[in-house]
């Protein structure tokens, strides 16, 4: 049996379901979730969403109904005991759920992922995706066109829509397809508005992040290759502008519009440790790169969390790793 089917069966066979995402999360992992929850409440299941972070500002619209909880061990103690199957989405780590990671590998439940993300943890019953996969939400899309579950209609159409453009890059990354381009033509014809969906998602932003981009960007340093460009962000950096860390996303591919750029790196100080994100050109694995520091991703967007480091004192020691990968 595939995949799509085994997934089918399980949902078939079983009422009560928990979803979560990972850590900081973006459209695709909102997007495939709430696609999910929405496929699972209309055969009437009995779905939890509920994620370690609250949701960023920008993407608030995505979730109309407020269905995302942010997790609280007071308030969600009952969660894990009260589903029979977990799903995570967009994620492969039980770690990258942060304070959920616990509830999860004690899950008694069926633990499934749906993911394109290299390298799986093998702690699920089941794995749906591939790293074939634009976005998490174009495997949601698969698994409905396969099993024709559900139709899509126009609330699941604007949530894979959501998640396959801002994965992509907005249809310019490598593996924006035919196929991508075919899919996105269906969605567009439940009446979804694409320039509205995009305006929602990046020109939407406060004051703050537009500020703390430029302190960001004054930041920037190359390395001696000529080829690494990094930038950091300090917790006062980020008090000054008035931001806060949901704005980070998307900083550091201003590393790759350096002239002779193969590699960006972004630094960000939180408050125990350091969240660092590596993008790259070409074929440099920066997932290779960011598994050497607890982290992974894909070969062009990867990013690791150390915890009880400064910035200073990690800085040189991830160039001098990134620099064997150039
Ligand atoms: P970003 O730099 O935008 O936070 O993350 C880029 C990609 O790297 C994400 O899509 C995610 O796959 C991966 N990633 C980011 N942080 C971590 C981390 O702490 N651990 C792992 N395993 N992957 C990460
Ligand atoms: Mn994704």
């Amino acid at each position: 049996m595939n995949q799509f089917l085994q997934l089918k069966k399980i949902i078939d066979e079983h009422n009560s379901f928990l979803l979560s995402t990972h850590v900081n999360p973006d459209a695709d992992a909102l997007g495939s979730e709430l696609a999910f929850y929405l496929i699972l409440r209309k055969l009437g299941k009995k779905v939890r969403v509920v994620n370690h972070s609250a949701t960023p500002y920008n993407l608030e619209f995505m979730d109309e109904e407020k269905v995302i909880k942010k997790f609280d061990p007071a308030i969600h103690e009952n969660i894990f005991n009260e589903a029979e199957v977990f799903i995570l989405l967009d994620l492969n780590q039980a770690g990258r759920i942060i304070k959920m990671e616990n509830g999860f590998r004690s899950f008694g439940g069926i633990k499934i992922c749906i993911d394109h993300h290299q390298d799986p943890e093998k702690v699920f019953d089941l794995y749906v995706g591939s790293t074939d996969y634009s976005a998490t939400s174009e495997i949601i899309y698969g698994f409905i066109k396969n099993t024709g579950i559900v139709e899509i209609d126009y609330a699941i159409a604007l949530q894979l829509y959501a998640g396959i453009m801002t994965d992509t890059g907005s249809f310019r990354f490598e593996r924006t397809s035919p196929n991508i381009h075919r899919i996105i033509a269906e969605l567009l014809e439940t009446g979804i508005n694409p320039t509205d969906i995009y305006d929602k998602i990046y020109n939407q932003f406060k004051s703050g992040r537009v500020k703390l981009l430029g302190e960001a960007l004054s930041t920037i340093a190359v390395d001696s290759t000529g080829q690494i460009a990094y930038m950091v962000i300090t917790k006062e950096s980020l008090q000054r502008a008035g931001a806060e860390e949901a704005d980070i996303d998307g900083f550091v591919n201003y590393c790759l519009t350096i002239q002779s750029i193969r590699l960006g790196i972004l630094f960000y100080e939180l408050k125990d440790g350091v969240k660092i994100s590596f993008r790259s050109k070409e074929q440099i694995p920066v997932n290779k790169l960011a598994s050497q520091f607890n982290g992974g991703g894909h070969i062009n967007a990867a990013g690791s969390r150390l915890f009880g480091v400064k910035v200073d004192e990690i800085k040189d020691k991830i160039i001098s790793a990134a620099q064997k990968y150039l």
